[in-house]
């Protein structure tokens, strides 16, 4: 017994301890930040990113990128999480939130050095995120759903830089509205809100409708184009007589008992169709098939009639119509049809979409996206929802700031001022956090081909004079009161990413033991620098 050695993990497992686990999780990290450094701010650059089917995506969206990476390395992959974060709470911001964490870590590096030990900075970043929240709010500005002007230029804010830039006046009137209309008594739920792409026309010719609109055709030529007063029947099985996914098997020893087999079918297809017609249905929207008989007998009632409509469409429509999404056929009645003023296919193109318009819930809308290419359009719909998302927390907060960086180093000059009254070392953790809020200005600059130097010093001496809105318009490559220019972002896109980047940075300093089970494949034990590009000069 004695002489046999303790085995206590597999042999196949990677295991880094210590400072090599801190620099190693560090370092991929501050990759993922390095990553997405490039495309920040009004004159950042695109990503193209091509999947391992040869599709394409160009964008400017961080989340986006990142996500579509396929990034392995643990410390990496809660660099992503923050940025997913981000997306979901604020809907913009993610380059922001990811740049920060990146540069929390690659300051906290600094502090290691000097052999200040990890809690102590994990406590000093707490500290400073906590009072960052108090000064955010403090030099936020309120706003109500009235002040039209300054929600569209919100929007705009959100939009420049992307590929939306050329209409973004367009677009921000077209935000605010279909904000404004979904918005009920404060709440917001952009769920209510339905955007569909288009082939052909220009981007400028992207539209608000009121109603919902999905691009699904009518199924048969015989069938009405328009319907008005559409009384309309969500299934959401199949109206066909044979389950094709089930193989069945009859065995018919006459031409008579196929005969009557066959009859049988149709009879039971026509039964189910006029259970359909009975329940007053003037359009069927099916998100399972419907076989060729039933489409033929559904035309000759004259009912419109789409299938393999989308779960998430069938959902919008429900609710902007009042209808409710049968799964048995005995349960449809009246009571179950949702009603419009018109259903109406309508031709973009080569394109055909359905219109559902003049909804019983008013709430119900959709944005047209028109467009030359579908990456055109998928980067216009990425740069809407960052809009929609900035004028909806704008909203739901009532607190904007400036951007710009004007908030950054607003923040880094209070908190330096802050961490004066502190003692020891977490005194030195609440000023890299400064410098790293820094980092934001900083890059907005580079990406501009600005001397960051340059501007940081000019920033810092206006803030130090009392110029709180001080900030720099990349429209004019100046500094100047960004407030006035009306560059202008919720709180909530600084305070959520403030959040996350601390817990995240905070989480990864507090590592010093990676223990990766290999498994059967190498996925997702990868702790090794997981072959990212990395340059010292970040
Ligand atoms: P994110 O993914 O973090 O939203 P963006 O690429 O959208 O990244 O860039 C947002 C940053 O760009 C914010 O800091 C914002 O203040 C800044 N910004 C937006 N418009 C301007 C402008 N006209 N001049 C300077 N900075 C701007
Ligand atoms: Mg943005």
């Amino acid at each position: 017994m004695a002489d046999k050695p303790l085995v206590i993990m597999p042999e196949d497992i990677q295991r880094l301890m210590g400072k090599d686990a801190q620099r190693n999780n560090i370092l991929a990290a501050k990759t993922v930040a390095e990553i997405v450094k490039t495309t920040l701010g009004p004159k950042g650059m695109d990503k193209m990113l091509v999947s391992p089917t040869n599709d394409i995506i160009v964008t400017n969206d961080g989340v986006t990128i990142l996500e579509e990476m396929q990034i392995e390395h643990p410390a990496a992959k809660m660099m992503v999480e923050i940025a997913k974060t981000q997306e979901t709470e604020v809907g913009d911001g993610t380059t922001t939130a990811v740049m920060l964490a990146g540069k929390l870590l690659e300051n906290a590096e600094k502090l290691l050095d000097s052999k200040i030990h990890p809690t102590v900075i994990s406590k000093g970043y707490r500290i400073a995120a906590e009072k960052a929240q108090a000064i955010l709010r403090e030099i936020a500005l309120k706003i109500t759903p009235e002040d039209d002007e300054l929600l569209k230029q919100i929007a705009m804010t959100a939009m420049t830089g992307k590929g939306a830039e050329s209409s973004k006046e367009k677009f921000a009137e077209i935000i605010v509205k279909a904000i404004r209309q979904i918005n009920d008594h404060g709440k917001i739920d952009l769920n209510n809100l339905k955007i569909e792409k288009s082939k052909g026309d220009g981007i400028g010719d992207t539209e608000i409708i009121s109603g919902i609109v999905f691009d699904k055709e009518k199924i048969s030529h015989d069938m009405p184009s328009i319907v008005r007063n559409a009384r309309i029947a969500l299934l959401d099985f199949p109206v066909e007589l044979r389950n094709p996914e089930i193989d069945t098997k009859i065995s018919i020893s006459s031409p008579e008992q196929l005969r009557s087999f066959l009859e049988q079918e149709e009879m039971e297809t026509r039964r189910m169709i006029e259970k359909i017609k009975s329940s007053g249905a003037n359009v069927v929207f099916c998100q399972k098939g419907v076989d060729d008989f039933s489409q033929y007998l559904l035309s000759k009632s004259g009912i419109y009639t789409c299938r393999r409509v989308s779960r998430s469409d069938m959902e919008k429509i429900s609710k902007a119509t009042g209808g409710k999404i049968v799964s048995n056929l005995n349960e449809l009645t009246l009571n179950e049809l949702g009603n419009a003023e018109m259903v109406e296919e309508i031709k973009h193109g080569d394109d055909v979409l359905t219109y559902v318009n003049g909804c019983k819930n008013p709430k119900a809308m959709t944005i047209l996206i028109h467009g030359g290419t579908s990456h055109v359009m998928d980067e216009i719909e990425r740069a809407i929802r960052d809009g929609l998302g900035d004028v909806s927390c704008s909203l739901k907060d009532g607190l904007i700031v400036p951007g710009g960086g004007a908030v950054e180093i607003e923040l880094a000059r209070r908190l330096r001022e802050f961490s004066q009254g502190l003692f020891g070392r977490e005194q030195l953790a609440v000023e890299e956090f400064a410098s790293a809020l820094e980092f934001i200005p900083i890059t907005l600059a580079e990406n501009a081909g600005l001397d960051p130097i340059d501007v940081l010093t000019e920033l810092k001496s206006r803030h130090d004079s009392g110029e709180k809105n001080a900030g720099l318009n990349l429209f004019k490559n100046k500094i100047e009161n960004v407030l006035e220019s009306r560059i202008v972002e919720p709180m909530r896109i600084k305070s959520q990413a403030i959040n996350s980047a601390t817990d995240v940075a905070v989480m990864i300093l507090r590592i010093d033991d990676v223990i990766a089970s290999s498994g059967n494949s190498s996925k997702g034990g990868k702790i090794s620098g997981g072959g990212m590009p990395y340059s010292d000069d970040y």
